[in-house]
């Protein structure tokens, strides 16, 4: 007789629901559900990033410490590199975080709707989850029940988003600031910082409080998610110490070279999501006009019930019809996503939005 292998997994990664998505319809027209970017690395940057990647020993590990991704990195958003801990995707980043200030036994704090994926870190580190959700039409963090909550307890960790994904909202800096002086140390993913205003930016507060750690990442902005480089940003010391929780060599040389390459096009990345910010403004006022309830975002990305309240019936339609949006109605009743893409697919989005109303 042998044992059963599945008796033997822990409770919590059994409990936990996979991440799962339905392979990509043929005939697809715009993929608007990742909140990727519409736009790739300009092909001259990236026939230089394939030609330094050629010239380099494929059978040698990376650089240990990724010490050339790592002053490039810092050189974006202007820190020192021993604040900056890459990463295979600010997920990775992310992850070693929540295991070694939550894991074993602490509480992961969350604000929900919020990223999925943060359960399922907490699953794998061992962390239980704690949630204060989002309150109002327009999915306000409530800030003093989220304090209370996070002054409760030494080994509870509150992970925030801002922009939020799902939901596109932002915390402020006076906020965060009173929450780093009741919680041991405070988690804030900002992936999607860039395509929000500079106040929105909480890099600055680095300066000031010792036990804030953020994440960025270069997949959305700056368009290189099939490659796979994000970070965790904190002061040297916490830096050290969120690096122990992920595996040498975690970000390959073809990643590396690409994420350099793309760092350097900052000023069309900037450029591009500011064309972006402006693109969902608008494709807000149409959704508006449609009789949708639209949260207000500073991502690239917006929220909304459309105004049946049917969001897994127009999900479904949107699919069949060649655009692929993201279902969120287990989040929020009949809520879905939509990533900003081009005007022109921007357009064809809410054309066929109009359609299948
Ligand atoms: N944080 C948030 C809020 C995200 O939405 C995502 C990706 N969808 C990530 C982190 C992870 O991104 P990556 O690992 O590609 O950097």
């Amino acid at each position: 007789m042998t044992h059963d292998p599945l008796a033997a997994v822990r409770p919590e990664i059994r409990a936990l629901r996979a991440y799962r998505f339905d392979p990509v319809p043929a005939g697809l027209r715009a993929k608007l559900d990742f909140n990727e970017s519409p736009a790739d690395v300009p092909t001259e940057a990236k026939d230089a990033a394939l030609a330094a990647l050629r010239a380099r020993r494929f059978a040698f590990y990376p650089e240990f410490g990724s010490l050339r991704l790592r002053a490039a990195l810092a050189a974006s958003v202007g820190i020192p590199p021993e604040q900056v801990v890459p990463g295979n995707g600010s997920g990775e980043a992310i992850l070693a975080a929540v295991s070694v200030f939550a894991g074993c036994g602490g509480t992961l704090l969350l604000a929900p709707p919020v990223f999925s994926l943060y359960v399922q870190m907490a699953g794998i580190a061992g962390a239980d989850v704690a949630t204060v959700p989002l309150v109002g039409a327009d999915f306000r963090l409530d800030e003093e029940a989220f304090l209370s909550r996070a002054a409760g307890g030494e080994r509870t960790v509150p992970l925030l988003c801002s922009p939020n994904n799902p939901t596109g909202g932002t915390v402020s800096r006076d906020f965060v600031r009173r929450l780093c002086s009741v919680a041991p140390v405070v988690l804030l993913d900002q992936a999607y910082v860039d395509f929000s205003e500079e106040e929105d930016d909480l890099l600055p507060l680095l300066a000031e409080l010792r036990n804030l750690v953020l994440f960025r990442t270069l997949s959305k902005a700056y368009a290189i998610a099939g490659l796979r480089v994000g970070y965790a940003a904190a002061r040297p010391d916490v830096a050290e110490e969120i690096a122990k929780a992920i595996l040498p060599f975690s970000v390959d040389i073809g990643a590396e070279e690409i994420a350099l390459a793309a760092l350097a096009c900052r000023g069309e990345v900037r450029e591009r999501c500011r064309g972006i910010a402006r693109e969902r403004e608008r494709v807000a006022a149409a959704l508006r006009a449609l009789g949708a309830r639209v949260a207000p975002s500073r991502a690239n990305f917006l929220f909304f019930v459309p105004p049946d309240g049917d969001g897994a019936r127009v999900f479904r339609d949107l699919r069949t019809r060649g655009v692929l949006v993201r279902d969120q109605t287990d989040a929020v009743p009949g809520a879905l996503r939509v990533t900003v893409g081009t005007p022109e697919e921007n357009d064809l989005f809410l054309s066929i939005l109009r359609e299948v109303l």
